[in-house]
């Protein structure tokens, strides 16, 4: 079976060192009871992905690459 993870940034909930408040989301897209990003522009919550995930020391091509699959999440997949 494969290993759950976020339907907005498709982040492994193993990889998840928060505390989780949602069965679908991890706990930095959702956050006090609602989504962190709650636009639907696919583009700007890359670059919001990216930014953070730079800023936790992700290697730039990880980044870029873990950036690039959320088109396929399911939150996203209807969008593009
Ligand atoms: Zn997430």
């Amino acid at each position: 079976m494969a290993e759950k993870m976020c339907e907005s940034c498709l982040m492994p909930f193993s990889k998840d060192t928060g505390k989780r408040e949602s069965d679908k989301y991890c706990s930095l897209c959702y956050k006090d009871g609602k989504l962190m990003y709650e636009g639907n522009d696919l583009k700007e919550f890359q670059k919001i992905v990216y930014e953070s995930m730079r800023s936790r020391g992700s290697n730039p091509l990880w980044a870029w690459f873990a950036t690039f699959m959320i088109r396929f999440a399911p939150r996203w997949k209807k969008t593009v």
